[in-house]
């Protein structure tokens, strides 16, 4: 009878340890559909879909997303360039390395590594009105974050300064030209930048095509040729620059819009904080979050404030609720610490990849980069070099007046001298994308280094 009732006990309890097993199995593998036999709650139903997705590994070269094209009901990766096959695993030998664009990859581990504090969870009806509850379509907490962000970092000055979003900083640009042009003038605004600049300010410009303000080109060559005497200019400068990471000044010193998108202590030394009437950040180059589209300007001036106010409102009524949201859930994490894991990481990264290249390129003679000089940085209290998001190649062979031909051979595509305004000897290869695109990158300019010595058929 004891016998029987031992293993009556020892059968019992296998069985437990088995519903468990296949409890718990059910859990985590089988899309945990239930939590201790209740159903899953809707914010979990959406945590246990985001996990899913994020758990596809895509070989560490590539991604799957929610939002991804679906296959047999599941989303397919998206590898990198030159990676393929259903799990990217498939590296394509002789594929060319893409250095264009600015697409901010590099600092999606940091992300990755913050996973939980960075998630957001939207449901069906977050903020379905057009406003929020003050009547206003900005986010005054967001605009909270915003300021502390510059105050932590000591890069411009915000107080006693408006604040405006803009669906990135693109949008703002237009946005400042229209408010800094005269509306009543017999002429309009001359809108000037200097060469080598952003191609967005001209293609903008000639784009919109106001009565109100026109593209003039590069700040040197029209002052050489104008008086400014009584001009009416709007000068943008970026600094620091895109392409050539130069921290810049205006040259005229009349009405100018700062685009400070590259501002940040992972490119360069921050050393006060810019005070000018117009300045114009985006979060594409600080958190890396392009696909946010998030961008804002601090404005001096009520009336400049209020101009470019209105021409969001009409372009757009206002920044998704949705993408303020989330801004603001990555910049709480990215002021944690007073911005340290962030910046730390980001300009380890950077300066890692500056090092490599720099290392590379003082082999050759054929490729030139541009000069970095250190300056003493406020945020991390040391001087430092800077490290800028681009590389502006110089190829220093008479003959290779196409820099970008020449690189292309090479299976490198960058982006080519005239697209900025300056000459063709000129490229521009970006060093924020993807650990994947960069490594490669690297193996190609050590290739074409290496061969230097040889024919200049060879590539
Ligand atoms: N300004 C500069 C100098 C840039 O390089 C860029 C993006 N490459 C932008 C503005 C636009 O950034 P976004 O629209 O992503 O905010």
């Amino acid at each position: 009878m004891e016998k029987t009732k031992k293993y009556c006990y020892g059968f019992c309890l296998l069985i437990s340890i088995a519903i468990n097993i296949l409890f718990t199995i059910n859990l985590y593998v089988g899309g945990g559909q239930e939590i201790s036999h209740r159903p899953l709650t809707w914010s979990e139903k959406a945590a246990v879909e985001a996990e899913e997705v994020a758990a596809i590994s895509c070989s560490g070269h590539g991604r799957a997303y929610v939002d991804g094209i679906v296959l047999d009901g599941k989303p397919v990766c998206e590898c990198h360039v030159c990676y393929g096959g259903t799990d990217c695993s498939e590296l394509s030998p002789g594929c060319a390395t893409d250095a264009d664009g600015g697409d901010p990859i590099f600092m999606e581990p940091f992300w990755m590594q913050h996973a939980s504090d960075s998630a957001v969870v939207i449901s069906g009806w977050h903020r379905m009105s057009y406003r929020y509850a003050d009547d206003t379509m900005m986010s005054k907490e967001l605009e909270t974050y915003i300021r502390k962000m510059h105050s932590i970092v000591k890069n411009a000055v915000t107080e006693g300064r408006y604040v405006v979003f803009g669906i990135g900083s693109t949008q703002l640009l237009n946005a400042a030209v229209y408010a800094l042009s005269s509306e009543n003038s017999s002429s309009p605004s001359n809108v000037l930048a200097s060469a080598p600049f952003f191609p967005t300010y001209k293609a903008q410009t000639v784009f919109f095509n106001s009565e109100n303000f026109q593209f003039e080109g590069d700040t040197n060559s029209w002052q050489s040729n104008n008086s400014t005497n009584n001009m009416d200019v709007i000068e943008f400068v970026t600094s620091p620059n895109n392409p050539d990471g130069e921290l810049k000044d205006s040259v005229i010193g009349g009405k100018t819009i700062y685009d400070h998108a590259y501002l940040w202590p992972h490119f360069t030394p921050i050393t006060g904080p810019s005070d000018h009437d117009v300045m114009i950040f985006t979060l594409s180059k600080l958190t890396g979050h392009a696909g946010t589209r998030f961008g804002w300007a601090i404005i001096k001036d009520k009336d400049i404030y209020e101009k470019v106010l209105s021409y969001i409102s009409f372009a757009d009524f206002g920044i998704s609720k949705d993408t303020q949201l989330r801004v603001l859930k990555l910049l709480k994490v990215a002021v944690e610490g007073d911005g340290q894991p962030l910046f730390r990481f980001s300009y380890r990264k950077m300066s890692d990849r500056w090092d490599r290249l720099t290392s590379v390129m003082s082999k050759s003679t054929r490729f030139s980069i541009q000069q970095r000089h250190p300056l003493h940085c406020n945020f991390f209290n040391e001087t430092r070099l800077p490290s800028p998001a681009y590389a502006w190649v110089k190829c220093e062979r008479e003959e290779e007046y196409d820099c970008g031909a020449v690189l292309e051979a090479g299976k490198i595509i960058g982006r080519s001298g005239s697209t900025f305004s300056a000459e063709d000897r000129y490229t521009r290869l970006s060093l924020i994308r993807s650990q994947d695109d960069f490594e490669l990158l690297l193996q190609r300019l050590t290739e074409f280094v290496s061969l230097e010595k040889g024919s200049i058929e060879t590539m």
